[in-house]
């Protein structure tokens, strides 16, 4: 069904479920490491591999993590929680049982303004959505489960399986939205723009690496419709890990048509968790789940309850670091840019190094230029991130002064990076090793001038009777005669002077 139609007749509603694992130097529970990429059941003891009579312990600095983003998120703290047991067959849980947190999580009530493309389809502007958020919690880690032999990976057709509990027990932060409501054809967008600005400000409390490609950052997309006019939830599906900020755009998008086909057919949507295929950009059904799901929840009877005191949750209020999207609003004032040159910024993930380029001495407009120019096309090539390139913003600013002070003009500055990129070294060591700089000699370029104009009578007849213009051609063979070594400026300067028109 085409989009544009499903949302004449249909709402959509989504609810977002986003798991953050805290970059805590230990488990939530226990002492053990937490590192990426180590050998298999290295990081392990008795407590995360549920060993009887093993008692577990809260990690501090998770609890506070927890507060911090929780008041980042403009929730309540509460004042006194506690842990609960999840009961489920987890293949991957050696306890059998996920210490969570159930009716009393740590965090609850907040909301979160995210930036959305403007509804007036120009893709100019930008507005702002709010998305409440109905709870944070604390909660673990389950570890990893490889199925082998078999040609999918699943475990379906396998031989064998191996876990790796390295990751059970790692800290994690639940972040659930009430029903986003209101957002219309742009849900999918909303979506997307939620989780990642619940990326930025993982980053900016610094409290996760955040890196959805290695599940340090993971989202659950429910979706439902309702006929518009209604405000009876429809029947939602729970789409799991979906891994990439445009994987949840497409997977809220493939759901809503896939609801709405299954609706106009007369028949119900069935209550699923969903799979998402990235390569096919489809869903496929997963395990039924209904809201009566018993996990037989009850209070953790190991761990004593989490009460913190009013005098410190002021006290990490106080750590919580400039909201994103207010510093992102912030710089663009100071830099000039309009809304869409500070998305394409912000999607270049070129604030950062902007911001220093510039601190460096670039004018905000040359750095934006090279960072989401041919350096973001670079990086883009090379499937590595922006910052990750060799290219320092104290290169860039260098870059911008040589171009400022007339020794390189664009395209030369242009190759100069590429020469840093290759790893050639700095911008002025590139330029002298490759003889790049522009002519200064003026008596060079009025000869060049003077041939050029000798050679094209008639265009320099049109610019004598005042149309300035035709300039254009002239300039493309007099930067030719140059091979390429003038200032482009300059030779349009001295054609009009030679023809006697005023620039
Ligand atoms: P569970 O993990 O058991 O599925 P949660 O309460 O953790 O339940 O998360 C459910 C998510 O789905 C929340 O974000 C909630 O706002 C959202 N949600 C609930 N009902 C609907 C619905 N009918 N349509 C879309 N989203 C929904
Ligand atoms: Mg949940
Ligand atoms: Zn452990």
């Amino acid at each position: 069904m085409p989009y544009e139609e499903l949302l004449t007749r249909y709402e959509p509603v989504v609810g977002l479920e986003v798991h953050v694992e805290l970059s805590t130097a230990t488990k939530m529970f226990c002492g053990c490491a937490t590192g990426f990429g180590a050998e298999p059941n290295t990081q392990t003891c008795p407590v995360c591999l549920g060993m009887p009579g093993a008692l577990p312990v809260v990690n501090a600095t998770a609890v506070e993590s927890a507060v911090r983003i929780g008041l980042a998120l403009n929730c309540r703290i509460a004042e006194w929680c506690r842990f609960a047991r999840k009961n489920y067959f987890y293949p991957d849980m050696p306890k059998n049982f996920q210490t969570s947190q159930y009716d009393e999580p740590i965090a609850f009530d907040g909301w979160i303004d995210v930036e959305v493309p403007a509804a007036d389809g120009s893709g100019e502007t930008s507005e702002v959505f709010r998305v409440e958020i109905e709870r944070a919690h604390m909660e673990e880690d389950t570890g990893k489960s490889t199925h082998v032999g078999g040609s999918t990976g699943r475990i379906h057709g396998a031989d064998y399986s191996v876990v790796d509990y390295n990751r059970a027990g790692i800290p994690l932060i639940e972040i659930v939205t009430r029903p986003i409501t209101g957002a219309g054809e742009r849900a999918p967008e909303v979506a997307r723009a939620y989780v990642s600005a619940l990326r930025d400000l993982m980053r900016a409390l610094d409290v996760s690496d955040v890196k959805m490609e290695q599940g340090s950052m993971r989202c659950d997309a429910n979706v439902s419709l309702m006929p518009t006019g209604s405000s009876t939830l429809g029947t939602r599906t729970e789409t799991k890990n979906v891994n990439s900020l445009r994987s949840v755009e497409r997977a809220v998008r493939y759901e809503m048509t896939r609801h709405a086909a299954v609706l106009d057919a007369g028949e119900a949507v069935f209550q699923e968790t969903r799979h998402w295929h990235e390569d096919t950009g489809i869903t496929t059904a997963g395990r039924p789940k209904s809201d009566a799901d018993d996990y037989r929840y009850f209070p953790e009877p190991d761990l004593v309850p989490v009460a913190p005191s009013r005098e410190d949750v002021e006290r990490l209020r106080a750590t919580l670091p400039e909201n994103p999207a207010d510093r992102r609003r912030r710089l663009q004032g100071d830099w000039g840019y309009s809304d869409l040159e500070m998305r394409d910024v912000v999607n270049a993930g070129a604030v950062e190094v902007i911001e220093e380029t510039v601190a460096a001495g670039a004018s905000p407009a040359a750095a934006r230029k090279w960072w989401t120019g041919v350096l973001a096309r670079q990086a883009n090539t090379d499937g590595v991130a922006v910052t990750d390139l060799g290219v320092t913003p104290a290169h860039v600013a260098e870059l911008d002064g040589l171009v400022a002070s007339g020794r390189l003009n664009d395209s030369m500055a242009r190759q100069v990076l590429e020469g840093v990129v290759a790893g050639e070294g700095t911008p002025t060591e590139v330029a002298d090793a490759r003889g790049l700089e522009l002519v200064q000699d003026d008596g060079a370029l009025q000869a060049a001038v003077d041939k050029v104009v000798a050679a094209n009578p008639d265009v320099a007849e049109k610019i004598r009777g005042g149309k300035v213009q035709a300039a254009g051609a002239l300039i493309g063979q007099v930067m030719k005669e140059m091979r390429g070594q003038a200032d482009a400026a300059k030779a349009r300067e001295l054609i009009l002077t030679t023809l006697g028109v005023e620039g």
